[in-house]
């Protein structure tokens, strides 16, 4: 009984935290954002500030870019592209997930015929309308052009473009359920999405299935990818570090161990908040009771995994 009730107070006290949650598909302003373009290496493109972090490789078929940027930011990165690569076309487009400062440029590059790559429920997700329920509100399906036509649902997959081989493969939801990596052989780069977020706040899209268990495992699995010298690049940050993933899936293992033995007592997320569940872990928060909310909301919604062992 004490559970029923524990839920309850869960749902009443957290519409407050749920109100002021970062959301998907936060438009993009055109002169707001400082672009950074920085060379990996001499095929290798790092572009920031056009939405999401993402890359260009440049092969003899032309460009591939892992994630697109945000909506309205396809001019600017065009231009970007231009200087990198005078006269190359899109070729393909891979998307670490659904949301919008990733795919903002798939209406332009998929009307134009780009081979467009993603996992099969972030391609589900771009083709209807997504509910926010914080909200009470959808967020309108894509342009049909904008979704990517080859989808995949477990394992890895291989690419060759150009000089690289190219591995991509499903990550274990650790921020939505649509999540792939995408690893840069040749180049040892490692692209991550919003798996791994070692400088801003991690955020667990619960209502998309993004959870802590799932966050944990991805970021073993980013880490079983290549070696100590991988350049690992996230949705937001600069070029990081194995150490830094590794520091912030300890930290995520940790504060998984605590959340779901609070449940198990029958804790509320209010419960964990006062008790500042988070202290002591190996990284700070600058809204720990926002992510202990969408932690513990996302433990829910996998109850079934809740043993010690995730998984
Ligand atoms: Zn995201």
């Amino acid at each position: 009984m004490n559970h029923l009730l524990a839920r309850r107070s869960v749902l009443r006290i957290g519409v407050g935290i749920a109100a002021s949650m970062t959301l998907p598909g936060r438009v993009f302003s055109a002169g707001s954002a400082q672009v950074t373009a920085t060379k990996l290496n001499d095929r290798l493109l790092l572009i920031s500030g056009l939405g999401g972090n993402l890359v260009a490789l440049r092969g003899d078929e032309g460009l591939l870019l892992v994630d697109s940027g945000a909506p309205g930011a396809t001019d600017q990165l065009l231009a970007e592209l231009a200087k990198f690569a005078r006269n190359a076309k899109v070729h393909t487009v891979l998307n670490t997930h659904w949301h919008a400062e990733q795919t903002g440029g798939n209406d332009v590059f998929g009307a134009a015929g780009v081979k467009m790559i993603a996992h099969a429920k972030a391609a589900q997700r771009m083709a209807v309308d997504q509910y926010v329920p914080w909200e009470d509100r959808y967020i309108k399906a894509r342009n049909k052009a904008a979704v990517p036509r080859e989808v995949f649902y477990n394992g890895s997959r291989q690419l060759q473009f150009g000089k690289e081989h190219i591995e991509y493969g499903y990550l274990q939801q650790p921020h939505t359920d649509g999540d792939i990596y995408v690893y840069l052989r040749e180049s040892n780069v490692l692209l991550a999405g919003d798996a791994v977020s070692p400088r801003l706040d991690p955020e667990l899209a619960w209502f998309e299935g993004g959870w802590l268990g799932g966050r944990v495992d991805s970021q073993a699995k980013l880490l079983a990818i290549g070696n100590e010298q991988t350049r690992i690049i996230a949705s937001t940050g600069g070029v990081i570090s194995r150490a830094e993933v590794k520091t912030e899936r300890d930290a995520m293992a940790t504060a998984f161990d605590r959340v779901s033995e609070a449940i198990r007592k029958g804790f509320t997320t209010e419960d964990m908040q006062k008790g500042r569940l988070l202290d002591g872990l190996p990284r700070t928060w600058a809204n720990p009771d926002k992510f202990l909310y969408a932690a513990h909301k996302g433990m829910w919604a996998h109850y079934n995994k809740l043993s010690h062992s995730i998984v």
